[in-house]
């Protein structure tokens, strides 16, 4: 009676969406990379995550160089 989840482990897991390839995927302990299907699909994610992430802090430092003209004129 102190067991609740473990009625029927089989058919507890739901089936969700892949993010990567929309295919099904079983959302449970047994599946490694969930939410995704597959490792191939988990690393494509994260690879294009990574990809995008990349860029975003390049971005900050290199407009705040050329985006204040007045700030080198007065270090001259
Ligand atoms: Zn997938």
């Amino acid at each position: 009676m102190s067991h609740p989840q473990s009625l029927n482990p089989a058919s507890a897991a739901p089936i969700v969406v892949c993010p990567t390839c929309g295919g099904p995927s079983l959302f449970a302990p047994s599946n490694t990379w969930r939410p995704f299907c597959s490792q191939r699909c988990k690393h494509i994610d994260l690879g294009a995550w990574a990809a995008e992430e990349f860029r975003v802090p390049s971005t900050p430092p290199y407009d705040a160089v050329h985006g204040d003209p007045r700030h080198r004129d007065d270090d001259q």
